[in-house]
């Protein structure tokens, strides 16, 4: 069962999902609690979301040599590019788009 407060904080992420895409760290400070729980509130999110809204991921980025981080499924920073050793990582990104076709995507 899900706490009420909790609950509210999902509704909150949710609306600030909507206004533009947030990294989960930026979640967090937005919300004064820890990464993790912002982490397991994406968890939640990603999992109850359904039509018409949509979950948009986009991946980590390397600023260096621009390497993406396609299959990575965690919402939190990868430490370095496996590509060329940089630590300069863009996190990945979340929004939410609601989707305005009848159609399922
Ligand atoms: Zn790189």
């Amino acid at each position: 069962m899900e706490l009420e407060f909790e609950k509210t904080r999902r509704q909150h992420i949710i609306d600030l999902l909507q206004l533009k895409s947030w990294s989960v760290y930026e979640l967090a400070k937005e919300l004064d609690v820890e990464v993790n729980t912002v982490v397991n509130d994406l968890e939640h999110i990603k999992r109850s979301i359904s039509f018409p809204y949509k979950m948009n991921i986009f991946p980590p980025e390397c600023t260096n040599c621009g390497f993406k981080f396609k299959d990575r499924s965690k919402f939190t920073k990868p430490s370095r590019c496996p590509r060329c050793k940089g630590e300069r990582i863009i996190p990945l990104m979340v929004k939410i788009d609601f989707v305005k076709s009848t159609k399922r995507q």
